[in-house]
C-alpha cells in the first residue's frame, strides 16, 4: 500500500510539470505579427529567437548603412546599386534571417527585403 502512494505522488509531481512546462512553453498567444510571419512566435522560445533573429538583421543593416555612408564621405559619386556595390560589406550584404541580399533604392538607401523586416 506505501508503494502504491509513492507512485501516485510521484505520478502527480510529473503531472505538474508537464502543466507548467505546456503552460511556459505555450506563449501568450498575442505574439507580433513580424514573428508569426517566420512561423515561429508560438510559443515563449519561439518568440525569443524571432526576436533575436529579428535584432541581428537591424544590426546588421545598421552597419551596412554604415558602410555605405563611410563610401560616401569619401567619394561624392558614389551611388551603389548593389551591396556588392560597396566595398567590404560582404559580411553584412544579407538577411541573417532568410539570407536575402539587401536592397538599395533609388535613394541609395538600404533596405531588408525579408518579410516583416520592412521597416527596419
Ligand atoms: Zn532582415
Amino acid at each position: 500500500m506505501r508503494r502504491g502512494q509513492t507512485l501516485v505522488a510521484t505520478l502527480a509531481v510529473l503531472a505538474i510539470i508537464a502543466i507548467l512546462a505546456v503552460v511556459m512553453l505555450k506563449g501568450t498567444g498575442g505574439a507580433e505579427p513580424k514573428a508569426k510571419a517566420d512561423g515561429r512566435g508560438v510559443t515563449v522560445l519561439g518568440n525569443a529567437m524571432a526576436t533575436a533573429n529579428d535584432s541581428a538583421c537591424q544590426s546588421n543593416l545598421s552597419q551596412f548603412r554604415q558602410l555605405i555612408q563611410v563610401q560616401k564621405s569619401t567619394d561624392e559619386e558614389f551611388k551603389p546599386t548593389t551591396p556588392s556595390d560597396v566595398p567590404g560589406a560582404a559580411g553584412v550584404s544579407k538577411c541573417p534571417v532568410g539570407k536575402e541580399l539587401y536592397v538599395i533604392d533609388e535613394n541609395g538607401l538600404a533596405h531588408c527585403p525579408h518579410l516583416g523586416h520592412e521597416k527596419y
